[in-house]
């Protein structure tokens, strides 16, 4: 992947991760704060459900005191111990349950309803003792004047305390209205916040991606251009080599005064032409040429006139020899020539056209100059040393016979020696 849309991935990801994390936090707040509010409410309706419990308990013990007083039920009398005890162990359990779950202000309130209860209920037992013993009239003295009294501010504390509990309700939804309404607003403000954060961070993303992108985009431009150049300079360098590799082979072959191959470019070209002679048995002769008497031409001229005449004469050999033949200096003012599928005959016609030709040529010095040639065919079962070697003697023998003439080696007697003609 290009590093850019990976950045770009990346920053997306780190956005919905983001995005992601602010929503939790916030529904967590918010969850939380809901859950506690249920929990207040639910507290305090229990609350509530105790004190109604407890107004009950008292409500009933009154009426069935009223009842005491207007004689309403014979057996009243036989019950009201055993009713009022009852009465008392349901207001002991109700209010046990009740005390753990009020702030002190509120147990302050219930402490007060529990001395009434008290006393309420120890001149219960009083009353109840009366009845039984037939004193109604006394027992009804005690309820009206001392017990009745007491019920009225025992009902208006627990009134209070109800009282208290639909306020503390009322002020528990109402907090919990504002602070669901705050923490809306909070939520409202981290999704902004989270927006714009995130916004902030795709187009910085973009941003430096595409900068980024722009970047490597001229850096690979560079390179490109740059291997291009290094391709380019390379290839001419290797065309260099390669130019300077041909001229030096070119240089390594050839004759510096006279451009003629020189002694090594001819031994490759004899050795091909052997190679050539044993598979096809085209058969190919030499002519090993030496000028006459060249010492004293130096002597005489000096030896850059000689030089001069060495390139003259390697001109006349190229001109009298066939475009198939190969020259070379041999050395000094030594040539061999090689000429290609050719016959004894037209060998030794060559060589005298050669010889003919410096005879007939003009070179600016006083003397005639004049060759000497040796001549030899490729013979079965040769090799090119024993060649040379062959064309060497037959160049010595005309060199012997007076110079200025062709031998030819093991051919017929008739051109063994000729004269100059
Ligand atoms: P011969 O007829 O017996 O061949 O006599 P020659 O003088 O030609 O032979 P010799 O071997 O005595 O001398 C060869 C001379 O060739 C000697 C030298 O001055 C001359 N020579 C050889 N190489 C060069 C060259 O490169 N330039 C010049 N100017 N002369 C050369
Ligand atoms: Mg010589
Ligand atoms: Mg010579």
């Amino acid at each position: 992947m290009h590093r850019s849309t990976r950045l770009l991935a990346f920053g997306f990801v780190v956005i919905l991760m983001m995005m992601i994390s602010l929503a939790l936090i916030a529904f967590y707040y918010s969850s939380s704060s809901s859950n506690s509010v249920n929990l207040t409410v639910t507290r305090q309706l229990e609350k509530i459900n105790l004190i109604n419990e407890l107004s009950t308990i008292i409500h009933n013990r009154t009426r069935y005191m009223q009842s005491m007083l207007l004689n309403e039920d014979e057996s009243i009398d036989a019950q009201a111990l055993s009713t009022f005890n009852r009465f008392k162990g349901t207001y002991d359990e109700t209010r046990n349950r009740l005390l753990p779950l009020l702030a002190p202000r509120e147990r302050d309130i219930l402490l007060a309803i529990d001395i009434l209860d008290r006393d309420i209920s120890e001149l219960n037992q009083q009353v109840s003792i009366l009845f039984m013993n037939g004193s109604r009239t006394r027992a009804g003295i005690i309820l009206l004047s001392n017990v009745l009294p007491k019920t009225a501010p025992l009902l208006a504390h627990l009134s209070e305390l109800t009282q208290a509990q639909r306020l503390d309700v009322q002020k528990v939804l109402l907090m919990a209205a504002t602070d669901a309404e705050e923490k809306q607003n909070r939520f409202a403000m981290y999704a902004v916040f989270s927006i714009l954060v995130s916004l902030g961070v795709a187009i910085m993303a973009v941003w430096y991606g595409q900068k980024l992108s722009a970047q490597l985009e001229d850096i690979n431009h560079y390179l490109e251009e740059k291997i291009e150049e290094r391709t380019e300079n390379l290839l001419e360098t290797q065309k260099g080599l390669l130019e300077d590799n041909t001229e030096l082979a070119r240089l390594a072959l050839t004759d510096s005064v006279t451009g003629l191959s020189n002694r090594t470019h001819m031994g490759q070209i004899l050795q091909k032409e052997f190679s050539r002679y044993l598979r096809h048995l085209q058969r190919f002769g030499i002519i090993m040429i030496d000028i006459d008497h060249f010492k004293r031409v130096n002597d005489t001229y000096g030896h850059d006139v000689g030089d001069k005449l060495l390139v003259q004469f390697s001109r006349k050999f190229e001109q009298a020899t066939r475009n198939s033949d190969y020259i070379s200096r041999w050395g000094g003012e030594e040539f061999l020539i090689c000429c290609t599928t050719i016959s004894e005959n037209d060998l030794y016609i060559i060589a005298e056209n050669i010889r003919q030709m410096i005879v007939n040529s003009e070179f600016k010095i006083k003397e005639n100059i004049t060759i000497s040639l040796g001549c030899a065919m490729i013979q079965a079962n040769e090799n090119i040393n024993e060649l040379v070697k062959r064309a060497d003697v037959a160049l010595y023998a005309a060199k012997n016979n007076g110079r200025n003439q062709t031998v030819v080696s093991e051919f017929a007697p008739v051109w063994n020696a000729v004269n100059p003609g």
